[in-house]
């Protein structure tokens, strides 16, 4: 049997992300995809994209970056409470014509549909119904087989078939980390555009109109994300079945979006990533959440997924046009070292998050506190508190690239 150059296995963003970068290079690329073509894939992931995730797609084909820019609703107000007092605020100027704005907020299944369209120009051919059951590498490259019975060979595999993958489990890589106890509700409802709310991110901590919860709300095209933390002891179903968010929401948006509500979901976040980025022949890199599982606090997903396909697609290359064996494994070694070295700062950054807001530890609930009452006199610890619930804005340069 004749042996592809590359197989992308999965078409969530991360896989059509690896696709494009692929044909950027110049070569042929197959996804295979469990699901069947034309699936609408239910459920609401990611909405908010850093301007370095729309600029990557941006340098890997030209056009699809603004197109996702575009697409999204650019919020530029922030704000914050503590209980019923704001102590942060701050307004960002639109920016000028020609400048990637710093984010753009559009739901996941839409960003979704403008990167197939974009592979499907590109030249990307897509299997459909083709669920990889089966992976197996040696020095020549890959063989995988499919629920449909197929076997098909390739000299490299980009895994990027999600949390549960099969690629990864198939070359014996494990996660590693835990997962958070503390559970989160996270609501979808549709705007509504004959009257919107003001597009503005506003994070609350201890909302007074939900004892004391803590609650983000984050508008994007044509929704409201509204999430809510749980505190130890409460029942999920409480807060998640359809009476239940109704409940909680009213008190939190207005009246009218209990009736909006598009998605519901309860989460207990991992926080994992994988023993290494690439199997024992280096013939497999994996890539998004095959590869690392985060909680959203600070968008670190997708948004490191995208990268992570970049540098997957550079190894690969590097590695079909390298002299000898050596240089094309070491080509591969050094994209999944690099991309693991950014998730394990994406997943320190996320853990601090995360610690900020659930305040387990007596040192964080003072340092919280000290800040709400200094936040009246300066803007550093108001921007402290705006800030923290999302962890570090910036990469570590020495924990990868500068690209987190
Ligand atoms: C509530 C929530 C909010 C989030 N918000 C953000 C955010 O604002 N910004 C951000 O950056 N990230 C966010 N994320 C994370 C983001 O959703 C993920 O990082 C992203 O979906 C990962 O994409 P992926 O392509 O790696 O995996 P997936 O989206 O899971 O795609 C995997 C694909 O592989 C296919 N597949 C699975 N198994 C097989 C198989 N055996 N064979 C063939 N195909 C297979 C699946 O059908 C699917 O198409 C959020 C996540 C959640 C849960």
């Amino acid at each position: 049997m004749n042996s592809l150059p590359v197989i992308v296995v999965g078409a969530g963003p991360v896989g059509l992300t690896s696709a494009l970068a692929l044909r950027a290079q110049g070569l042929p690329v197959v996804v295979l995809e469990a699901a069947s073509a034309g699936r609408l894939r239910p459920g609401s992931r990611a909405i908010f994209y850093h301007r370095q995730t729309m600029q990557l797609w941006e340098d890997i084909r030209a056009g699809l970056g603004w197109e996702i820019a575009n697409a999204g609703l650019v919020w530029s107000t922030k704000r914050t409470f503590w209980g019923e007092t704001q102590v942060y605020e701050r307004t960002y100027p639109f920016p000028p014509p020609g400048v990637m704005p710093a984010s753009t907020n559009l739901g996941q299944v839409d960003a979704e549909k403008i990167l197939f369209r974009h592979c499907t120009e590109a030249g990307v051919q897509f299997a459909w119904d083709q669920e990889v059951t089966d992976a197996k590498t040696s020095p020549e490259g890959v063989i995988v087989k499919t629920s449909s019975g197929k076997e098909w060979h390739s000299k490299y595999l980009v895994g990027t078939d999600g949390g549960r993958s099969v690629v990864r489990k198939q070359v014996g890589i494990e996660l590693e980390g835990p997962r958070i106890e503390d559970a989160f509700v996270i609501v979808d409802v549709a705007e509504d555009v004959d009257d919107p709310i003001r597009p503005e991110r506003l994070y609350y901590y201890e909302h007074p109109a939900v004892e004391k919860r803590n609650v983000l709300l984050v508008p994007f095209r044509n929704g409201i994300r509204a999430d809510i933390q749980l505190r130890r002891g409460d029942d999920p179903k409480h807060f998640s079945d359809p009476e239940g968010v109704k409940r909680w929401l009213v008190r939190v948006l207005p009246e009218k979006y209990g009736d909006r509500v598009t998605w519901v979901s309860t989460y207990q976040f991992l926080q994992v990533v994988a023993k290494s980025f690439t199997d024992e022949h280096r013939r497999v890199v994996l890539a998004g959440e095959a590869a690392h599982l985060f909680a959203p606090f600070g968008a670190r997903g997708l948004n490191s997924g995208v990268p992570d396909a970049i540098a997957a697609a550079t190894g690969i290359t590097q590695a079909l046009n390298a002299a000898n064996p050596q240089q094309a494994a070491a080509a591969i070694q050094e994209a999944a070292d690099r991309r693991r070295d950014a998730a394990l700062y994406n997943r320190n950054a996320s853990n601090l998050a995360l610690e900020h807001m659930r305040a387990h530890d007596w040192r964080t609930r003072l340092k919280r506190k000290a800040s709400v009452m200094i936040a009246k006199y300066g803007s550093r610890a108001g921007s402290y508190l705006d800030s923290a619930p999302f962890g570090p804005r910036a990469a570590a340069r020495q924990a990868s690239d500068g690209i987190y």
